[in-house]
């Protein structure tokens, strides 16, 4: 029996890659510090393997912006529009690489990155390999081969990954018409062959080929070209050993498949799809090694041994112990990296730390795993088993976790909870009675500029630099001019700006009861971005109103609407680590309960329009199609659940986005919010024809311009998108807003911004 990992977290235990990447690109260090950075990364990281004894340990996982992108380097797929930048004189491969990621600004040479989008159902961010027509490719980068010689000159014989050539392909995005990126394995092929024959060279034993597109609907010409790939290369290299990884999904119908694919070892994910083990169990060929995925690489709970111990003794009865691998389920990326760097007990406290483990923690478990299901395990690992089930039955019983009052609630849920008092139609005329609000109303999505000043004054709140009160003087001032500023321009339903957050879930999570936080939890989601999820450990509820006070307060100042703002409990179920002791639909129902209180109280305050966002509706939506349903359902529940508790003169709003409504556009309308604001201005509008399509009942603020970047629309523009919006979907139905929140946005283009967006409104308003 043996240890193997998929992959180690790369960020570096301080998030080293990050801030040494960072300082490069703001040209205040050079690349020989980022390449240091990254060696002693994956060496530290190597050496943590082996410490902890696992027997195969990957390589090629390290990479210093995203493993996807690594591939397409290796591979030669350089879009054309980087030429330039390659031969632009001092420029070294990282950063071609760079440019890809990042785009290119230099002299006179402007290049735009390339797309990124969501790695399968996680919050990491990949960059999308684009292809074209002709796309040919070519050994470029020689990454996997130089990270396996730089481990085995430690004396270490690591298990080069490689995201197998048929998912490569079907992570990409076909630039032109006319071709089935499909089809492009034969180009393609050729250059895994000549980095498998140098890794042959160099003394590897084992590959790992990650091929998690295994778990999702295949096609039947998909699936014929996994039979055609592997044979081919199992031709060509009869004595290589390949590991096929799948993971985030069981294999479902593509079982068959996957166990007829000619590889020594299968993995398959246990965590997320414990069902699927005695069916690959009946099929795996007679020699084939089944690694099982145990250990949950995606969340931060300590394993629970007797219950993986189960599973592993399941396989080793019928493979024997020579043919069952341990391992985490997915490679680690998707976990913090070490619950030791978690020193504060004001800040996770050592009751929940308990309950805990990340990567570093993890790779011990997966070993301690091997040694108490062979026969001789010491005393040493019994006692740690004690301990093990020592930590999961407190767990089980704690009044931390356990609050029967938030239990009986969700239990009580009624289809009423979930209804408005009237359908839209006459929910609408109470509230344009009520509001008062002229056609094209005006809006903004909720957040204004956090500035460093902004920011700072939080720092020196948590430093204890400054007082409460302090702080809220601060942020009291500049909700003030924020709501001065917005009425002298003119907007028709303002916003208090949302000063008071550090991020829009953390804010909520920080309030709410059954939340735990952590100082190191970095998690990558792209590139030197890391993201710090809450960790959401027990029943959730709110003990005291979290936004009524600066809600109420921005209200005070001003005649105008002032919009209520939260964050709804789809969102703050999907940014966080979420428990795995009961469904995420049941957490899902107790924020939603959570949400529902507050945007009670609000209305009680005097706040009339109360917009919850859900920009994580979409990414939640199960990998398998034949899953859909079901999360649609408990999804569109929750938000109904949290938006119903108020009168039918209140209006309810909800925020997405992205810009990808066609399958979900039903589930959209079930949510039923009396105005949704999307993102729209890149998409040229385009997206509101799905909209259109389906006669979307209720109100759209479609948005028209782009927020992610610091140019300045003019009016025209913004004209010119309504008018194309007015002419799928009827006038008496449009907003006006940008695509989203500005808070990543300067005071000085915002305001110029915002100005021509009013201006664009009026201008519609005159042409009724
Ligand atoms: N209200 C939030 C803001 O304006 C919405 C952010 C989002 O959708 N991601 O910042
Ligand atoms: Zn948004």
């Amino acid at each position: 029996m043996l240890t193997q990992n998929l992959g180690y977290p790369r960020i570096g235990g301080q998030r080293e890659l990050k801030k040494v990447c960072e300082n490069y690109w703001a040209g205040k260090t050079g690349l020989k510090n980022v390449l240091t950075v990254g060696k002693n990364i994956r060496h530290e990281n190597w050496q943590t393997q082996k410490n902890a004894g696992i027997d195969l340990i990957p390589s090629n996982d390290f990479s210093y912006y995203d493993h996807v992108l690594d591939h397409s380097l290796m591979f030669g797929n350089i879009p054309k529009r980087y030429n330039e930048v390659i031969l632009k004189q001092g420029n070294e491969e990282l950063d071609l690489y760079f440019a890809m990621a990042r785009g290119y600004q230099k002299d006179v040479l402007d290049v735009v990155a390339m797309e990124m989008t969501k790695w399968f159902d996680t919050n990491y961010h990949y960059i999308v390999p684009e292809f074209y027509k002709d796309q040919q490719f070519r050994l470029f980068s020689t990454k996997a081969t130089n990270e396996f010689y730089e481990a085995k000159q430690l004396g270490i014989i690591t298990k080069p990954v490689l995201i197998g050539p048929v998912s490569y392909l079907l992570l990409g995005k076909e630039k032109e018409a006319g071709f089935d990126k499909i089809d492009l394995i034969k180009n393609l092929l050729p250059v895994y062959m000549e980095i498998l024959n140098k890794l042959k060279d160099l003394g590897a034993e084992w590959i790992q080929f990650d091929e998690p597109f295994l778990s999702l609907d295949l096609t039947e010409k998909e699936q014929q070209v996994y039979r055609d790939t592997y044979r081919q290369l199992r031709k060509a290299f009869p004595k290589l050993k390949f590991l096929l990884t799948t993971y985030f999904e069981r294999l479902g119908d593509n079982a068959a498949l996957a166990t007829s694919l000619p590889v020594d070892a299968l993995h398959i994910d246990l965590v997320r799809a414990p069902q699927q083990l005695s069916g690959v169990l009946d099929l795996l060929p007679e020699k084939t090694i089944l690694s099982l995925g145990v250990v949950d690489g995606r969340n931060i709970w300590k394993n629970d041994f007797v219950h993986s111990l189960a599973i592993i003794a399941q396989a080793t009865e019928k493979l024997g112990d020579d043919r069952v691998w341990i391992t985490p389920s997915c490679s680690l990326i998707h976990s913090p990296i070490d619950l030791n760097n978690e020193k504060n007990e004001a800040v996770l406290t050592p009751e929940i730390k308990q309950w805990l483990a990340f990567a570093k923690q993890k790779v011990s478990e997966v070993v301690l795993l091997k040694n108490l299901a062979s026969a001789n395990a010491g005393v040493g690992h019994h006692y740690k088993l004690a301990e093990n089930k020592h930590a999961h039955a407190a767990r089980k019983s704690s009044v931390l976790i356990h609050n029967q009052a938030v239990k009986k609630r969700v239990a009580a849920i009624t289809g009423q909870d979930a209804e408005r008092n009237s359908a839209f139609t006459a929910r609408k005329l109470k509230q344009l009675q009520l509001l008062q609000l002229p056609l094209y109303t005006t809006t903004t999505i909720g957040s204004f500029p956090q500035t460093a000043e902004v920011r700072s004054w939080r720092a020196q709140l948590k430093k204890g630099n400054i007082t409460q009160a302090d702080y809220d003087k601060h942020i009291a001032e500049e909700t003030e001019k924020a709501v001065k500023w917005q009425e002298e321009i003119d907007l028709d339903v303002l916003v208090h700006g949302e000063f008071e957050r550090n991020d829009m879930v953390e804010y909520f999570g920080e309030q709410l009861a059954g939340f735990a936080f952590t100082q190191n939890g970095w998690v990558q989601s792209y590139g030197s971005r890391c993201v710090k999820p809450p960790i959401i450990y027990g029943d959730v509820s709110r003990p005291v109103a979290m936004t009524v006070k600066w809600s109420a307060y921005a209200q005070s100042l001003t005649r105008k609407w002032m919009k209520g703002m939260l964050t709804g409990p789809v969102t703050i179920l999907q940014w966080s680590f979420v428990r795995n002791d009961q469904p995420r639909s049941e957490t899902c129902m107790q924020i939603a309960l959570a949400i529902r209180d507050e945007v009670v109280d609000l209305e009680t305050a005097g706040i009339k329009i109360i917009q919850i966002d859900e920009p994580a509706i979409r990414e939640g939506l199960p990998l398998r199609k034949a899953d859909w349903a079901t999360y649609l359902h408990w999804a569109v529940k929750a938000f109904r659940i949290s938006a119903s508790g108020v009168a039918d003169d209140t209006q309810i709003h909800t925020h997405m986005c992205y810009s990808e409504f066609n399958d979900i556009i039903q589930s959209i309308a079930d949510m039923d919010a009396d105005v949704i604001t999307i993102e729209t201005s890149r998409s040229q509008m385009e997206l509101l024809d799905v909209f259109a399509g389906f006669k979307y009942p209720n109100d759209i603020g479609p948005g028209v311009y782009d927020i992610h970047s610091p140019r300045v629309p003019n009016r025209n523009e913004m004209t010119h998108l309504l008018k194309k919006a007015r002419a799928v979907i009827p006038e008496a139905q449009l907003w006006v807003n940008p695509d989203c929140g500005l808070k990543t946005r300067g005071w000085d283009e915002a305001k110029k911004a915002l100005i021509e967006m009013v201006a664009a409104a009026k201008e519609m308003r005159a042409t009724i």
